[in-house]
């Protein structure tokens, strides 16, 4: 065994436990619950590489007993981390129920990555529930993570997949798996909102300090840091759910403990991406009202953020209604700050350079007739960029073709060839995105009939979404009728 664990503690690791030296009452010290029989199912080699890690003089079994937690590197030090979170609205203490950290990978140029192992057994906040993770969900979070990734949007990564030789129960018994996680932090509203509800204003100060630190240095030079660092989330969060709009992404699960200061997309359970264009468009199955349905995204952002401003109230101002007051003031800035970053967003997917008057109504009329005619989101941003769009049945008819003769005549206004309005348009229109009924089908293979085959391809395909190759031409289609999928579940 030790001469396993010195191989693996060869591999590259360099752990730094910073977030082990917090107050004791953000987290709790324990190890992975140890697997029964652990099997590499995959492992990320560009992400290993990324992080300075060298896994390949490591034989696949040992490796498999790295990533379920059995034996660990050295210098890890195991941790479940404390949080709370408002879920669907209602405010619950939560925490690493099903997650343990082995520590933060110091990587290439000093920057810090939390290694987390997911579905590794329960901790201190499991509340009854197993602590486990089934080979599908962790799959899904795995490509999808990584095709977020490809696509330029802020992420989470997935560096490893690993089946833990038990069968954990869920509606039926499935394959019990543990996904590592490697994300720039795990600090989420959630973990401010569990410091708040403590009380404890020095555990809370010390948290907003090491969060400062940690990824908003800069921040140290103002007047007053945490005003600085509520704007600065709410910045880095509109840049993400602009993102998100931006290629039909829906997180599915957007509550205060799915929301990382970081700015990164964290916690893929019942997501996916749309295909036709509905603003209403809800997947998760547990999602009945529909509060994080595309549309809401922007404003679910706001919510999460205003209980993000509630949680540091104590440390803006003694006087509680004056720190109110100033935190709503800042709050209420998101409302402009978005609208710009979603109007940009958009032009740059049209082509339009500059800003004029007219583009949130030409925009808006081309997403209501996507709307009225069942057309895909993908598709027609990038039959846009075709100069035969018209000879295409779907796109012949008045009201379409009346939209398109003003989005050429706004384009004649951009002052730049069309070249570069085109090259500004395939940037930031992806060709290829995980459409649901693919992931759904790699999924089954790998769960249900042991073939990785689907899953490898369609990561394959999803590495360069902006280039357009021919073989990628099943991954473009959207689902015919029958391969329609309107749900997608937790997994938990
Ligand atoms: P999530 O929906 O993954 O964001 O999880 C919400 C909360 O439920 C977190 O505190 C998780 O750690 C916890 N949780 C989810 N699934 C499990 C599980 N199988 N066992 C224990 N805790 C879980
Ligand atoms: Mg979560």
């Amino acid at each position: 065994m030790s001469k396993i664990i010195s191989e693996i503690s060869k591999t590259g690791w360099r752990f730094n436990n910073s977030y082990a030296r917090l107050p004791e009452m953000m987290f709790s010290r324990l190890n992975p619950v140890p697997s029964k029989a652990p099997k590499l199912i995959i492992l990320n080699e560009t992400l290993s590489e990324e992080l300075g890690l060298n896994f390949c003089d490591v034989k696949d079994d040992h490796l498999a007993l790295m990533f379920a937690g059995n034996l660990l590197p050295q210098g890890s030090e195991c941790i479940a981390q404390a949080y709370a979170g408002h879920q669907f609205g209602h405010f619950t203490i939560l925490g690493d129920g099903r997650a343990i950290m082995i520590g933060e990978h110091v990587a290439k140029n000093n920057k810090k990555f939390d290694i987390q192992f997911k579905g590794s057994g329960q901790t201190p906040y499991s509340r009854d529930a197993d602590g486990r993770a089934a080979l599908g969900p962790m799959l899904r979070e795995y490509i999808v993570s990584e095709a977020i990734h490809s696509l330029g949007i802020p992420t989470t990564r997935s560096l490893a997949v690993v089946t833990t030789g038990e069968s954990i129960i869920r509606e039926t018994f499935l394959p019990g798996a543990i996904l590592t996680r490697v994300a720039s932090s795990h600090i989420r509203v959630g973990t401010f909102q569990y410091a708040a509800i403590k009380g404890d204003i020095n555990s809370l100060k010390t948290l907003v300090n090491y969060a400062i630190d940690r990824h908003y240095p800069n921040l140290k030079n103002l007047n007053n840091p945490t005003l600085g660092l509520l704007n600065t989330v709410m910045e880095k969060q509109i840049e993400l759910v602009t993102h998100w709009m931006r290629v039909g992404f829906i997180h599915g699960v957007m509550n205060t403990d799915n929301m990382a200061i970081s700015g990164e997309t964290i916690d893929y359970g019942p997501c996916a991406f749309m295909d036709t264009y509905n603003p209403e468009t809800v997947f998760s199955s547990i999602d009945h009202n529909g509060r994080y349905a595309y549309f809401n995204q922007p404003g679910i952002t706001k919510w999460n953020l205003t209980r993000f401003a509630e949680s540091l109230i104590l440390l803006i101002d003694e006087n509680k209604d004056r720190a109110i007051d100033i935190l709503k003031e800042n709050i209420n800035k998101f409302g402009e700050i978005y609208k710009k970053h979603w109007l940009n967003m958009m032009r740059k997917k049209l082509g339009l350079i500059g800003e004029k008057t007219e583009d949130e109504n030409l925009i808006n009329e081309l997403l209501s007739w996507m709307n009225s005619n069942n057309a895909d989101y993908t598709n027609t941003f990038c039959s846009l960029a075709k100069k035969n769009i018209l000879s295409f049945k779907m796109f012949q008819n008045n009201k379409f073709t009346d939209w398109y003769q003003r989005w050429k005549n706004r384009l004649k206004m951009n002052n730049k060839t069309m070249e570069f309005s085109l090259s500004l348009m395939h940037e930031n229109n992806p060709y290829v995105i995980p459409r649901n009924h693919k992931v759904e089908e790699a999924l089954d293979a790998a769960s249900n009939h042991n073939n990785l085959e689907p899953f490898k391809k369609l990561l394959k395909n999803l590495k360069k979404p902006y280039d357009n190759h021919s073989e990628m031409k099943d991954y473009q289609s959207p689902p015919l009728p029958c391969n329609k999928i309107y749900k997608t579940y937790c997994g938990t």
